[in-house]
């Protein structure tokens, strides 16, 4: 195992909330990639720099990685995949919990960085992501000795077994909206299956993946993690089209996934995708109460500032409860306070960046517009005071009959809510089905048989029914239509997608030998 070379890295970083006192404009986080053990700037000298979005102000800068970064990241995770492959999976898993408690015991830096990042609030939101990406590499490391295959009842003359091997050299890729848990949900359970890893991350937001980055190389041989900060096309594009790449893993938009599928298929190379959503959030008559409009509001992810995949972001309610419920739910969410990230009171923050912050505008402007969209809550944030120095978006309900209009269609990835109402079970279902989305669902009922029954009925790879919590490590997670293919987050995730099924036959009826 190498030692830490954090110093390099993170030398120019004090303790906990020095990173915050970044976000006065004092000091450029100034960001170097790890390739081969070694942190790196590009080859071109080019970088990137990372905005605090609830500033408007320079935070950081990375390195801007191009193909040739990539190639030299590719070659050290080549270099070094035989021998960790070669390493017992126990002893792999150990290394996981080691990064694990490095991790927890400096959760509360890597929390500041997410918000000053990402612009998710530290009390309400980057708390929990950094304390999650402690129990991810926790949760895979122990599950270890999990990595086992079979034997098959053959008979005498026969031994028959499976092997769970590595797949090689993992390609990754990751968004910015939860970036240090969406990389260690794949940095984990890939290197714990014996795989060597590339990750490039978020352009917006890579700083918090190069903290795991860092801490994970303290207990790694050089080349097993490599992340790259760069570009979609410059960097992540010949990252999936890599020849030696043998696993593809993206977590983005359905439509960068659909590019990173065609590049896998040239090389018939596995691929996971998490993808874009347009969740449905269905109220039965019986659920007007006070636990649902908590349940919907969290279901919508308003506490980051709903850039989130599986936010219940189309809100049917049964028309007989209707105004009552919307009434409450407009009451709870003008309570919630928007401002700084790193401000304890804060539920709120900012959007990631000038072009999401404008495109979710654009989606409120487009509501306004439409005669038969009534706007229930929000509008257009200020053009002038306090939040106008960020990119804060205020939470926004518009009531709509109609589930077939761009604001009910399209993933606006922001707090905009459309809510429709609804009178049939079987109609409140095909509208929910109606979309080419598949990832999350949410049902609320006291009465268990229909709720049950919906739960089933609707197309999602996962749904909730009368709560509206964020995912549960465990769980295989993930979606259908074009929000994905394959689970991760899991035992079976990390079995299915991070290690390949080898078969061993062997016949133990040999004959005598001959004298
Ligand atoms: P995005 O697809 O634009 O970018 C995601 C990543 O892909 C970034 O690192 C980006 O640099 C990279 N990228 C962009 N173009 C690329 C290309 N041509 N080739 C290779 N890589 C490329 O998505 P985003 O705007 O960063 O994130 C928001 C999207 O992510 C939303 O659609 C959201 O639903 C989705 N998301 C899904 C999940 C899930 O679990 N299903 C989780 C989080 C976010």
């Amino acid at each position: 195992m190498t030692t830490l070379q954090s110093k390099d890295q993170f030398g120019a970083v004090g303790p906990s909330g020095e990173n915050g006192s970044a976000q006065s404009g004092s000091r450029l986080l100034r960001r170097r990639m790890l390739i081969g053990g070694e942190w790196c700037d590009a080859a071109s000298g080019q970088t990137i720099m990372v905005e605090n979005p609830a500033r408007k102000e320079a935070l950081g800068e990375v390195p801007r990685g191009a193909a040739v970064d990539v190639d030299r990241a590719v070659a050290a995770a080549g270099a070094a995949g035989a021998a960790w492959a070669r390493i017992a999976p126990r002893e792999r898993g150990r290394a996981c919990l080691a990064i694990a408690e490095v991790l927890e015991a400096r959760q509360e830096e890597l929390a500041r960085l997410i918000a000053s990042e990402t612009g998710n609030a530290i009390r309400t939101q980057a708390r929990g992501e950094a304390k999650w990406v402690a129990d991810v590499f926790r949760y895979f490391g122990g599950l270890a000795g999990e990595l086992k295959g079979m034997t098959l009842p053959l008979g005498e003359a026969m031994l028959s077994y499976t092997r769970r091997e590595p797949i090689g050299i993992v390609g990754a890729i990751v968004p910015w909206n939860a970036p240090a848990q969406l990389a260690s949900l794949k940095i984990a359970p890939a290197i714990c299956a014996g795989n060597t890893f590339v990750l490039k991350a978020a352009e917006d937001a890579p700083l918090a993946v190069l903290m795991i980055a860092e801490i994970c190389q303290a207990h790694l041989p050089p080349g097993v993690v490599n992340v790259l900060t760069g570009y979609g096309v410059e960097c992540g594009e010949p990252l999936a089209a890599h020849p030696q790449i043998r696993k593809l893993s993206f977590t983005g938009s359905t439509a960068v996934g659909k590019a990173i599928m065609r590049a896998a298929a040239d090389r018939v190379v596995p691929v996971s995708l998490e993808l874009g959503g347009k969740s449905p959030s269905i109220v039965f008559p019986d659920a007007d109460e006070d636990w649902v409009v908590e349940g919907v509001i969290a279901a919508m992810r308003f506490t980051r500032q709903s850039q989130s995949c599986t936010a219940g972001s189309r809100l049917f309610v049964h028309a007989d409860i209707f105004e009552t419920f919307l009434a409450k739910l407009v009451a709870r969410l003008e309570a919630l306070k928007i401002g700084d990230p790193l401000d304890e009171a804060t539920d709120i923050g900012a959007i990631i960046n000038e072009r999401q912050f404008k495109k979710v505008c654009g989606y409120i402007e487009e509501g306004l517009r439409r005669p038969d969209a009534r706007l229930v809550t929000g509008g257009l944030p200020p053009g002038e005071g306090p939040l106008a120095t960020g990119y804060f978006a205020i939470p926004t309900i518009f009531a709509a009959g109609s589930n077939d209009w761009r604001l009910a269609r399209e993933e606006i990835f922001g707090p905009v809510l459309v809510a429709i109402p609804w009178r049939d079970e079987a109609e409140v279902v095909r509208m929910a089905n109606a979309t080419h989305y598949g990832l999350a669902a949410y049902v609320w009922s006291r009465e268990i048989a229909r709720a049950l029954r919906t739960a089933h009925a609707v197309e999602a790879g996962w749904v909730q029914v009368n709560q509206g919590g964020g995912q549960v490590l465990g769980q295989p997670y993930g979606g259908v239509k074009q929000s994905g293919i394959g689970r991760e987050m899991s035992l079976e995730g990390m079995l299915d997608s991070f290690t390949v099924t080898k078969t061993v036959n062997v016949n133990i009826a040999l004959p005598p030998p001959v004298q």
